[in-house]
């Protein structure tokens, strides 16, 4: 009669389950974190698409909020206007 320890026979080894369960979370992560980034992204950008829509008052091509003058015609731009009344 011989003993047989648990360890002899068997199962995959708690390394290797510990190694792929550690790889399929990190792709899971990177996954995830890219997703988000690409959606604050485009988020970002169509806001900044719908406050680019401002004229300049010289030459009438859009000029960017925040800018102090035209890029194409140089032309000082007014102050942003503030949403208080
Ligand atoms: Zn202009």
């Amino acid at each position: 009669m011989g003993l047989v320890s648990l360890a002899d026979i068997g199962g995959p080894p708690i390394e290797a389950v510990a190694l792929g369960a550690l790889l399929v979370a990190g792709l899971v992560v990177a996954g995830v974190v890219v997703l988000v980034v690409f959606v604050l992204r485009d988020v970002r950008r169509s806001r900044e698409d719908k406050l680019a829509e401002t004229p300049c008052p010289a030459c009438g091509k859009p000029v960017r909020p925040g800018r102090n003058y035209c890029l194409s015609c140089g032309a000082p731009q007014p102050p942003a206007e503030a949403d208080d009344g």
